[in-house]
């Protein structure tokens, strides 16, 4: 089983966090949120993968997290 290359616990699986992209402003005074997503609609995410013991973030690559679990270390 893979180990956390932070604290040294095995792992099984990843907390994953998504993050959406976009902005704040003002319209008319009024605060204007605008996502990527809706405008460009593409996909404007980034992936935060933590580990489950230790909570710290050790991969923001989908394919080193997916490599990292394939691993024995
Ligand atoms: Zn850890």
């Amino acid at each position: 089983m893979p180990q956390c290359p932070s604290c040294g616990e095995k792992i099984s699986h990843l907390k994953v966090e998504k993050i959406e992209y976009g902005s704040l402003s003002l319209f008319n005074e009024e605060p204007y949120w605008e996502w990527y997503n809706d405008v460009y609609g593409a996909n404007n995410y980034k992936y935060v993968f933590k580990c489950p013991g230790c909570d710290e973030i050790i991969f923001e690559n989908i394919e080193k997290a997916i490599e990292h679990l394939k691993s024995s270390k």
